[in-house]
């Protein structure tokens, strides 16, 4: 299994779970926040292809995520996996427009797996403005196990076993405390980020890091930096200090840039 990580941030975010071999062999888009072309084109350095991808899942309806889904499940004639209450949200996930696209919506519930392929996908509900938001852990035929976790206001709910057994974790590291307060956005948008609804500051990522880095990782990914908030650096010394604390000095964190290819793991890319 692979997390192939195509853009991340508020700019759009697009990932692509790569996982099975030959017949069983599935490649799911994860979001798609950015414009297709961009999406193609960053799918394409990969060796990948986003106009046939096996299926289309949906965190949660803030356009950095969902402006392009339905699009690119219509071209790739994929399935659109989405929680039942984001559709209608915004335009582009109006039930009329899924169904003159013909697009397949199958409606996922907080907790319930499912199975794509080889794929096992189990969402989990998260604090966050767009009610409802999921992150994923997928987990492979093989057993290996990966988790993505991005657009959430507190940490809590990913300290509670969520991540065990994960060896891939791509985490939100959104902004850096005193650069929001300190930076160019009006209060109440600095609230909103900051308050329990909005996004994971580098202490709050640190914090899951430090109560529940599983045994089990091998990589880490820090993703969902903001623009104006946060530096890659900063991100990633708070997430070095708390690997160090948990023991971990072994693992190198690294950086999700807002458009670039970056291969999350687990596994080294699969040959088909
Ligand atoms: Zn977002
Ligand atoms: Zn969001």
């Amino acid at each position: 299994m692979q997390i192939v990580l195509l853009a991340s941030g508020s700019t759009g975010n697009c990932a692509l779970i790569e996982a099975g071999r030959g017949d069983d062999r599935v490649v799911v888009a994860l979001d798609c926040g950015i414009a297709q072309r961009t999406g193609r084109d960053l799918a394409a350095d990969a060796g990948l292809a986003l106009t046939s991808v096996d299926a289309v899942l949906l965190t949660h309806a803030h356009a950095d995520h969902s402006a392009n889904v339905v699009a690119v499940a219509a071209r790739a004639q994929a399935p659109l996996y989405a929680h039942p209450e984001v559709i209608d949200q915004r335009p582009q996930l109006r039930a009329s427009e899924i169904a003159r696209r013909r697009v397949e919506l199958r409606p996922y519930a907080d907790r319930a797996s499912f199975q794509v392929g080889p794929l096992r996908i189990t969402p989990i509900a998260l604090p966050h403005d767009a009610e409802p938001t999921h992150g994923f852990v997928f987990e492979s035929q093989d057993g290996q196990r990966a988790a993505y976790f991005s657009d959430l206001g507190r940490p809590e709910v990913l300290m509670e076993g969520v991540l065990d057994g994960v060896e891939s974790l791509v985490l939100e590291f959104n902004y850096d405390p005193e650069m929001l307060e300190n930076g160019p956005y009006p209060p109440h948008l600095a609230q909103r980020i900051s308050g329990g609804l909005g996004h994971l500051s580098n202490d709050q990522a640190a914090s899951i890091l430090r109560e529940a880095c599983p045994d089990s990782l091998q990589q880490l990914t820090l993703a969902h930096l903001s623009r104006h908030n946060n530096r890659p650096r900063l991100a990633a010394e708070a997430a070095r200090a708390a690997l160090d604390d948990a023991g971990r000095s072994d693992l190198e964190p690294r950086v999700a840039p807002p458009k670039g290819v970056v291969y999350a793991g687990p596994a080294a890319r699969p040959r088909v």
